[in-house]
């Protein structure tokens, strides 16, 4: 009996680090499809040079900031995510030699508010020119539940499944534009697929009523200029076509800043 236990334990770990691999394996392809959109939502009035800009990539793959870095050589690139991948710290040392840039990746989640403020004493930011979400949005949930059978019996199943967890983008963006001039938004959505992870990830990826939800709200309050699936500032004209857009496409790219 011991022995199966010891053999299923070290089947699940394998099992763990497998995943781990395929995912950082991935993630230097699916970074470079996913920058050959986000790179456009990097040019500002100033143009498209980033030279003595700083970027935080909030649930970094570690991968992108690499790319950015080699290629626009920003002055800072700093990555969080919770459960950092380990190709991290290579990175970080690896890339001195190749990139004037600075990177740096913690592993902290957005919502760790004093382990982030440290992060940024340690940096010595204020305040980032760019901070980019990359499919991670749909992580940054509430931990409110709004699934109605969980509601009406007042409690949620201890394994928490079926759980959904609420989307405010009232107070995300709102803490995102505290810490970030421009806030860029790349997302994939499938009603069919699932994403779940531990924490703050319940219901998954969006459902094109709460990314039209969250887009209604966040052009009443603030620019939105979109990048994909075409370029267009969207306003109380363009809302409209908002619906028929998220039924054509999976992936959308805008940016957020405040209006001024
Ligand atoms: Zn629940």
């Amino acid at each position: 009996m011991c022995e199966d236990n010891d053999v299923v334990q070290r089947l699940l770990e394998c099992e763990k680090n497998l995943e781990e691999c395929n995912n950082e394996s991935k993630s230097w392809v699916d970074s470079l499809r996913e920058l050959s959109v986000i790179k456009n939502a990097f040019v500002t009035q100033e143009g498209d040079r980033l030279e003595g800009k700083t970027i935080l990539d909030i649930g970094t793959d570690c991968v992108k900031p690499l790319y950015i870095a080699l290629k626009f050589e920003p002055d800072k690139i700093i990555g969080i995510n919770e459960g950092l991948l380990s190709i991290g710290s290579d990175i970080e040392t690896q890339s001195k030699l190749l990139t004037k840039t600075k990177l740096s990746f913690y592993d902290c989640s957005f919502f760790d508010e004093v382990s982030f403020r440290k992060i940024l004493e340690k940096e010595g930011i204020d305040e980032f020119d760019f901070i980019l979400l990359s499919k991670t949005v749909h992580h940054l949930r509430t931990g409110k539940c709004v699934n109605e059978e969980h509601k009406k019996n007042g409690k949620c199943p201890e394994d928490e499944k079926c759980c959904k967890y609420a989307f405010e983008p009232e107070m995300l963006f709102e803490k995102l534009l505290r810490f970030g001039k421009r806030i860029i938004i790349y997302e994939f959505f499938d009603p069919n697929d699932t994403d779940d992870d531990k924490i703050r990830g319940r219901g998954g990826y969006f459902t094109t009523r709460e990314l039209k939800e969250a887009l209604v709200y966040l052009s009443e309050k603030y620019r939105i200029r979109f990048i994909r699936p075409q370029e267009f500032s969207l306003d109380k004209t363009r809302l409209n076509d908002v619906d028929l857009m998220l039924r054509e496409v999976d992936t959308i790219c805008f940016y957020v800043e405040e209006r001024g």
